[in-house]
């Protein structure tokens, strides 16, 4: 079955052949791209023919890192940000329950999410379990405020958890009570969350795949057709199973966690392979943590709090990070980890170093995730190494509000330095951290040309020097991602041979006024030769 797209305005991010108005697919490949004339040849009574109406269309995007199964379950929990009133509250509560019912029945699903704002209430009082309890019935509920520091729950999940009148508040949390009967009114402060987020099952397979189904569906909703998942034991049999099911309509390259490596030894399994749906072979470590925690690892002492430097994860104080590393490559398998400030930057290139000089060669391919803040002579060795950049752009407009408080008017300026990376050959990723950051490619693409914070202050980009254009933030969401995972042979760019994995947008991002690239949208979605997603 051939399928042509004819009229488009074609970005194909293949250097030899930039632009074309046509591609033509058979199966799940790309078997022609280049004018609407020299189409014609391909054409035939049985070619499905789709006219791109001016349209700009590109490789299908690539996410190169995210958590999909924690970020599907995200999107099925319930957003209660709308609710302007006890009322409307309800109200959301009792459509949700109406639409998703079975599913928490028959899968023993709890009610999350939550996102409410009692502050946008006209009664400003908080909500108690009596207030939903009529709506939920058995069904556990916990639904957290806006800002995370408080959840309710109804009396099927305090009774789940064993909370009672008698319940002691737990070390920094609060259990709210009724001031007259002393009950608890089913609000819990703090740590108080975890006496009931504790007891929540862990997920079954059965829900796994109800929440990748979900992710699945957003991600081609987006344009996306390849993920690079951070995946946990346990979650892969999710997406084996949607597989059998010919459900999957997005490649997943899993990234196991590192301690498992051996896991994958004993399989066999090595970094590239050939299966086109479900890859393994690379594995995430820690170097740090995060900047908003103060416990991102920098050379220098955080600006607001000169007692720390932030902390190195355990695995790299106790020595078993370089071991596993060292020992994976040696299996080539690939090695990704975390690191964020420039301490653990630094450490990370030292030993993608020694690895590289220790161990045999092959086509390994490192990657630091995050990479957020480098220190400067840092930089040039990610090529010089072989060590690839997976960042997160949006990252730079929602953390550069506040980034500066913590790292002062110095470091800033080797923050998310994207501009930086590309002209020292390195190569840029891109990818949301989803749940973290909103999974749209689009909101990417904008934060990485425009870098204009989320607050709106820094309308000409926040540290504009390390701006990049439109091309560099597509080739970072297409061609780059997939070297990442050893497969820029086979996609990441619109070329004959190549796997029909493609997006068609609403506007022409290449064009358009930057600032409005974030408003653009996904009229269509190809995966592996097959529409998936279909603007109405
Ligand atoms: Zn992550």
């Amino acid at each position: 079955m051939k399928t042509a797209y004819i009229n488009g305005k074609i970005y194909t991010v293949n250097e030899k052949q930039p632009y074309a108005e046509a591609v033509v697919t058979e199966g799940n490949k790309i078997i022609f791209v280049g004018s609407n004339e020299a189409a014609q040849k391909f054409i035939d009574g049985s070619t499905k023919v789709i006219d791109l109406d001016g349209k700009l269309m590109l490789p299908g995007f690539n996410d190169s890192h995210l958590h999909f199964i924690s970020g599907g379950n995200y999107l099925l929990g319930i957003d209660l940000r709308p609710a302007k009133s006890k009322e409307e509250f309800v109200n959301i509560l009792k459509g949700y329950v109406a639409i998703r019912k079975d599913s928490l029945i028959n899968l023993n699903r709890w009610i999350t999410g939550g996102r409410w704002d009692h502050e946008q209430w006209q009664d400003k009082s908080l909500p108690a379990k009596e207030l939903i309890d009529s709506v939920t019935g058995n069904i556990p509920v916990i639904i957290s405020r806006i800002d995370g520091h408080m959840g309710l729950a109804n009396s099927r999940a305090l009774e789940l958890a064993g909370i009672t009148k008698g319940t002691p508040d737990p070390d920094g949390g609060l259990i709210v009570r009724d001031f007259k009967t002393g009950e608890p009114t089913g609000i819990l402060k703090d740590n108080a969350m975890n006496l009931v987020f504790n007891i929540i099952p862990p997920p079954s397979l059965e829900e796994n795949v109800e929440d990748a189904l979900r992710a699945i569906e957003e991600a081609n909703k987006l344009g996306i057709t390849s993920v690079q998942d951070m995946t946990q034991p346990g979650e892969l049999g999710a997406y084996r199973q949607i597989e059998k099911e010919k459900k999957l309509t997005c490649r997943i390259n899993s990234i196991y966690p590192i301690n498992h490596y051996e896991e994958l030894v004993k399989a066999g399994i090595t970094a590239g392979g050939d299966e086109l749906l479900i890859r393994r072979g690379a594995l995430k470590g820690y170097a740090d943590g995060s900047l908003g925690a103060s416990t991102a690892w920098f050379l220098e002492y955080y600006a607001q709090d000169t007692t720390t430097f932030g902390l190195p994860n355990d695995i790299v104080t106790n020595g078993n990070l370089e071991k596993w590393a060292l020992d994976a490559d040696q299996d080539h398998l690939q090695i990704c980890v975390h690191a964020i400030g420039d301490r653990a930057n630094a450490f990370m290139l030292d030993l993608n170093e020694k690895i590289k000089n220790e161990n045999p060669e092959w086509d390994r391919r490192f990657r630091i995730e995050h990479a957020q803040h480098l220190r400067e002579t840092d930089i040039p060795r990610f090529s010089k190494i072989g060590v690839i950049a997976s960042v997160q752009p949006y990252h730079c407009i929602d953390d550069g509000v506040w980034a500066e408080k913590r790292i002062g008017p110095e470091r800033i300026h080797l923050t998310h330095v994207y501009k930086s990376l590309l002209e020292n050959n390195v190569k840029v990723a891109f990818g949301t951290d989803f749940p973290v950051a909103p999974l749209n490619p689009l909101f990417g693409i904008y934060a990485a040309v425009t870098r204009r914070t989320v607050d709106g202050k820094n309308p000409d980009g926040w540290i504009p020097e390390q701006k990049i254009s439109v091309e560099d933030a597509i080739k970072c969401y297409t061609f780059n991602p997939a070297y990442a995972s050893f497969d820029e042979q086979i996609k990441g760019s619109i070329e004959v041979g190549k796997l029909a994995d493609l997006v068609v947008l609403s506007d022409n991002i290449l064009t358009i006024d930057p600032v409005k690239i974030k408003d653009a949208i996904v009229e269509m979605t190809v995966f592996n030769g097959e529409i998936v997603y279909k603007r109405n």
